[in-house]
C-alpha cells in the first residue's frame, strides 16, 4: 500500500520531493506533486512533512 497525494489539497510547494528516499515523487504538469505508486516504499516521511496534510496512506 503506497501513499497518495490529494491534488485538491496540494499547494505545489514541492517540499515532499526533497525528502523521499527513493525519489518516488515528481512534479505533474499542473505544478502539483504526484507519487509513483510502483516506487513508493510507504516510509511515511512525505506525509509527515507536508504542510497541508495532502498526503495520505491509501
Ligand atoms: S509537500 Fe504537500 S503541498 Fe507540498 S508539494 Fe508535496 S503534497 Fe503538495
Ligand atoms: S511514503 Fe516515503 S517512499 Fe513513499 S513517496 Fe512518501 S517519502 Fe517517498
Amino acid at each position: 500500500m503506497a501513499y497518495k497525494i490529494d491534488p485538491s489539497k496540494c499547494i505545489g510547494c514541492h517540499t515532499c520531493m526533497g525528502v523521499c528516499p527513493v525519489a518516488a515523487i515528481s512534479m505533474a504538469a499542473d505544478g502539483k506533486c504526484v507519487i509513483d505508486q510502483s516506487k513508493c516504499i510507504s516510509c511515511g516521511t512525505c506525509a509527515s512533512i507536508c504542510p497541508v496534510g495532502a498526503i495520505a496512506h491509501e
